[in-house]
């Protein structure tokens, strides 16, 4: 037997209608959305207002007050390592080979000992991992021969251990010694150039205008709410503007009632 249509039901159907026309959220299709993201790469959006860039940390703020990175370690020596393995490799890849290899190594002295050919049948599900095990006994080597064995919290003597970058020591100054740093990965990266944040060619680009867009009191975290939004939210190919708390972007749906002047 079929439904009957009820005149309630008629009445309701226009109107989310017109509500999905309006202020809706709304995804871009595939195409259209490579295009925004194209034209973002090559520095086509606006920059976000003082204003804008406040409403939107200060959402990220309340939603998640204190982020964490998804990294496992015990303490800042297995932060580095496992930061270091996360280079081209997830990091639930990582916390998934980690926990073996810091139950027996959780200090560049135990590292050492355990050596390289060990180190190497611990993470060989990790992607570079013959070059990754090389790097992290290297690296134990200079901590135990140039610094008593203790990560440096400092930016020059951290870029200077094999296998570490930029991006590594910002994430090792910011989570183990609580630096307003901003390590930006692909995600960040693509977050900045997507939606006007922060426009730039190369990450060291990106980084530098976040430095100088986000505000002071917001820093500390602001690697982990856009690493965080980038993973989970504004994915690289189809992002998920409908769950988006960014009352502002450009590239993705406009929240013109809620745009702060
Ligand atoms: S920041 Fe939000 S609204 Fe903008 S493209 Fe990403 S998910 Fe969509």
């Amino acid at each position: 037997m079929g439904r009957k249509t009820t005149r309630r039901q008629t009445a309701t159907k226009p109107r989310l209608q017109a509500a999905r026309k309006g202020k809706a959220a709304k995804l871009k299709p595939r195409k259209a959305q490579s295009k925004a993201d194209s034209k973002a790469a090559h520095g086509g959006l606006p920059q976000w207002t003082t204003a804008e860039i406040e409403a939107a940390f200060r959402r990220f703020a309340v939603a998640n007050p204190e982020p964490r990175g998804e990294l496992q370690h015990i303490n800042p020596f297995t932060l580095l390592i496992a930061v270091v393995l996360s280079a081209q490799a997830t990091d639930a890849g990582v916390n998934r080979a980690t926990p073996a290899l810091f139950k027996l190594a959780d200090t560049p002295e135990k590292m050492i000992k355990l050596g390289e050919a060990r180190v190497r049948e611990l993470i060989k599900t990790i992607g570079l991992y013959r070059t990754k095990a090389k790097n992290v006994i290297a690296l134990s080597r200079v901590l135990v021969e140039q610094h008593g064995g203790k990560v440096p919290r400092d930016r020059a003597a951290l870029e200077a251990l094999p296998g570490v970058g930029r991006k590594t020591a910002n994430v090792v100054l910011n989570i183990a010694f609580g630096e307003p740093t901003i390590a930006v990965d692909t995600h960040i990266f693509r977050v900045g150039n997507r939606t006007g944040l922060a426009v730039g060619k190369t990450p060291l680009d990106v980084e530098m205008k976040l430095m100088q867009v986000v505000p002071q009191r917001y820093r500390l975290h602001a690697h982990h709410w856009l690493i965080l939004h980038g993973r989970y939210v504004c994915v690289a190919r189809r992002p998920l503007c409908e769950k988006c708390i960014i009352p502002i972007c450009a590239n993705g749906r406009a929240k013109p009632s809620i745009r702060p002047r």
